[in-house]
This record gives C-alpha cells, sequence and structure tokens, in this order.
C-alpha cells in the first residue's frame, strides 16, 4: 500500500513560501489545496473531493455553506466594520449574554480570536484573582499528561504531550502535569471507573505535595481530544470539581473542542451532573470555524474581584481584534442555528445509530479500544490485544492515507507522546448527512480491514 505522501502526489501543488501548510511527515510531499466547501465535504483545486471527517481542525460544526452565517457576517461588516471591546458593541454584548445563559450559571465573558488564547487569558485572570483575594503564592496550575490545550507558549505550557514540546520548553515556571484517566493503559488496576478515581485521587495528592498555598488552578478538556480521545467517567470529573473547590483551585473547562454540540451536550461538562466550572474557555465550534473568535467565560463571583470601584484592580488585557463585531455575529448565528435545528440531539442520535457502528471494529486484532462520546470518536490501534503495543507510526500513516485515496478525510493524534501516536481520530461535522455517515463509518472499516 502507498504511504500518505506518496498519495498525495499527483493530487497536489507545491506551496513554497505557506510555512504552515508544509507537510509534517514529509517536507517534500506535494499538498491538498481546497478550492470549494459543500456541508460536509470539500473539492481541492484537482478535482478531488473529500468528506471531511475531523471538521476541519475539529471546528467546521454546522458544515460549509451555511447562507444564513455568510449573510450575519456580511451584514455586521456592513454596519461596523470593526470596534475595540474597550468600549463595546450589540454583537458582544449580546454573545456574552447567550454564552452565560447556555452554560447554566452566571458567567462573565473576556473575547480574544482562539483556543489558545482563550486559555492564555484564562490564566492571568487566575493569577490575578488570587493575586487580589488574599492568596498570592497561588500561581501553580496543573493539567494532564497528553492534553492539549494550545500552542502559545502558557497554554503549551499546560499542554502536556512530549513531542509538542521538547523543542520549546522550557515552558512557563509553575505549570505541573499528572496522570490523565487512561483507563485502557491504566497503571492503576481496577475497573475503569476504580482506575480513573485514582487519577483523580492523584490531583488531590499533587495539591497537597505542592502545597495547596501555591496551586491556582487545574485546566481540562472533559474529554481530551487531541491527545487521543480519552473518555473518563463522569464521576472523574465530578470528584476533580469536588477537590478544586476543596482547596480553593479554580477549575479550568476548556471546552475548545467540546463545546457546542460535538459531544451531545452543548458542552462536555454538562455529562457530569452537577458539575459547573469557574471559568470555561471556547473557540472552533462558537463561530464553527466561519471567523476566528476566542472567549473565556469566568463565574460572576470571580469577576467581582476585578471592579471593585477605586481599586487598581482591573483585567490588564486587551485584544485588538477579541471580539470581533463580525465574528460575535457569526457566533450569535450559529448558536441559533444549533438550537434551531436541534444539533445536540441530532448529534447524540446518530452518534448511537450512525458513527457508533465503528464500535463493531472492537472485533479486528489491531483495534484495542474504540471510545466515544457523540461525534468525537477514537481508535486505539495496536499491535495485538494482549500486548497493547502501539501500531507503528508507518501503519497509521497507512491508514490515514488509505481513507484519504478513497475521499475520506481522518485525523490522527500525529504528534502527542513519543511512540504513543496510535489513535485514529473521527470528528465529522455535527451536520453531515446519514449519507455522509455511512459512507464513513463504511471506508474506516475497509480499510482497517485490509491492513
Ligand atoms: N484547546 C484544545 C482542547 C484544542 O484542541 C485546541 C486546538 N486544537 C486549543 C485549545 C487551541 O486552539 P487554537 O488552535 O484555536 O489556538
Amino acid at each position: 500500500m502507498k504511504t500518505e505522501s506518496e498519495m498525495n502526489t499527483g493530487v497536489g501543488v507545491e506551496t513554497p513560501r505557506l510555512w504552515n501548510a508544509m507537510h509534517r511527515f514529509n517536507p517534500d510531499a506535494l499538498q491538498t489545496v481546497a478550492a470549494k466547501g459543500e456541508g460536509a465535504w470539500f473539492t481541492d483545486e484537482a478535482g478531488n473531493k473529500y468528506l471531511d471527517g475531523v471538521s476541519g481542525l475539529w471546528c467546521l460544526n454546522l458544515g460549509h455553506g451555511q447562507q444564513e452565517i455568510v449573510d450575519a457576517a456580511a451584514e455586521q461588516m456592513k454596519n461596523l466594520s470593526y470596534f475595540p471591546l474597550t468600549m463595546s458593541h450589540q454583537p458582544a454584548i449580546k454573545l456574552a449574554s447567550k454564552i452565560s445563559e447556555l452554560l447554566g450559571a452566571d458567567y462573565q465573558t473576556f473575547f480574544s480570536n482562539s483556543g489558545s488564547e482563550a486559555n492564555e487569558t484564562a490564566f492571568k485572570i487566575v493569577r490575578q484573582y488570587h493575586n487580589q483575594t488574599g492568596n498570592p503564592g497561588k500561581f501553580k496550575f496543573i493539567s494532564r499528561y497528553r492534553a492539549y490545550h494550545g500552542s502559545t507558549l502558557g497554554a503549551l505550557s499546560a499542554t502536556a504531550q512530549a513531542n509538542r514540546r521538547v523543542k520549546y520548553d522550557p515552558g512557563i515556571p509553575g505549570f505541573l502535569h499528572v496522570y490523565p484517566p487512561y483507563s485502557y493503559r491504566s497503571i492503576f488496576g481496577g475497573d475503569p471507573e476504580e482506575s480513573d478515581l485514582k487519577a483523580a485521587q492523584l490531583v488531590e495528592e499533587m495539591i497537597n505535595w505542592e502545597g495547596e498555598e501555591t496551586v491556582a488552578a487545574f485546566i481540562m478538556e472533559p474529554f481530551i481530544s487531541g491527545g487521543g480521545v480519552i473518555i473518563p467517567s463522569m464521576k472523574y470529573i465530578q470528584r476533580i470539581a469536588e477537590i478544586c473547590k476543596r482547596y480553593n483551585v479554580l477549575l479550568i473547562m476548556d471546552e475548545v473542542v467540546s463545546g457546542y454540540g460535538r459531544t451531545g451536550e452543548m458542552f462536555g461538562f454538562k455529562h457530569a451532573e452537577g458539575v459547573q466550572p469557574d471559568i470555561v474557555t471556547m473557540a472552533k465550534g462558537l463561530t464553527s470555524g466561519y471567523l476566528p473568535l476566542g472567549a473565556t467565560a469566568v463565574k460572576s463571583d470571580i469577576y467581582e474581584a476585578f471592579k471593585e470601584a477605586g481599586k487598581d484592580n482591573h483585567f490588564r488585557h486587551v485584544s485588538t481584534y477579541g471580539g470581533h463585531p463580525a465574528a460575535c455575529a457569526v457566533a450569535l448565528k450559529n448558536i441559533e442555528i444549533i438550537e434551531r435545528e436541534n444539533i445536540v440531539e441530532r448529534v447524540r442520535e446518530l452518534g448511537k445509530t450512525k458513527l457508533g457502528k465503528l464500535h463493531d471494529l472492537i472485533n479486528h486484532e489491531n483495534v484495542g479500544e474504540v471510545r466515544q462520546v457523540g461525534f468525537l470518536l477514537g481508535l486505539e490501534m495496536v499491535t495485538d490485544k494482549d500486548s497493547k503495543r502501539p501500531l507503528d507510526d508507518a501503519k497509521m500513516n497507512e491508514i490515514v492515507g488509505a481513507c484519504k485515496a478513497r475521499g475520506l478525510i481522518i485525523g490522527r493524534n500525529g504528534d502527542t507522546v513519543p511512540g504513543q501516536n496510535n489513535v485514529i481520530i473521527v470528528a465529522p461535522p455535527l451536520t453531515s448527512t446519514e449519507e455522509d455517515l455511512d459512507f464513513l463509518v463504511e471506508t474506516v472499516d475497509s480499510v482497517i480491514r485490509n491492513i
């Protein structure tokens, strides 16, 4: 079977000065150059058609060509092409209220442009909050190994994936990492729930060992996505929330991937009953990728520490483009469509009846585990079920390449941990038709059965 780069030959073009597009594994490979998108599909310049089984970078939640979103952006740009949020405008005011309503408690939102910035903003808010509420020693952040929280230095310091960090370390002081709730390769033993609760216990141990007076916040995705679709027991999330509360450690929920319907709830944390994070960060699905927008929603009781009149305690943080009027108008329309079209219920239903068919692959010798929540699915690939040895990079590339040759783009946790980049990731647009999902399932199934 051909490698991914060989598959690309002849259907792509050279992109010599475009650094972003340099092929990750083979700089000489020709590139796919997209020309047009339609629903869950795109066509490249050579006329090949692909189903985008990873929604771009897990962001194209409503698929291409939502005319209402395009119109909302155009209309807003005509009326007010740009305006800074050192003052304000209606799209941002309305969106902040809508986010608070969706989160189910009173939140204030600070807008930026991306998931990385949303997390950077959260880290600065957390440090300043503890500083001006009598706990200046609380500066440390805890995140989990395998988590991805962004590319900028603070967010990268919270990102605990060795392959993404080694050439940029040391990160920012004060970022600690802890074992994730990864029951498939548990170091604890026991059933998945017991294993996950022990992973939560490690967090409490870490807070105690570090000194609770030094720990500022814990940041987590409800479901580790880019790090290999790791889905914990909901009791893990509930236990983490309890521990955070006990030690005045703020809980930052990174909903950059899981927000806005992807998991079959509007937000991933809603799967864990009773959990209400102190801070929720979001981007991607907030606008379905139509325009860049990041958001950091902060519980109002935390916000109180920043607004006492006459005190020099405001948040010294400005984002020129953050909360751009057109991006906020797009987000409002995006949310309106998600609600009107019952997208969350759709994901829950078709996640079971269509995408869920990929669970049948568990019978295959090379499939160690199938993990799924809504339209987020991971296949952990191994050489054999007993040893659980991760399938090697060449074979993983073969699978991704063979799907592409058949017109399906899928992902994998390409740069996570040395020797453990063995999870196939599927996360199609939430508006994919039933036929699209059938094609996706059939293609992945047949490619894996033929490796
Ligand atoms: N958090 C998570 C969970 C992500 O997956 C990502 C991006 N893949 C980010 C943060 C960073 O988002 P961005 O690329 O928009 O900076």
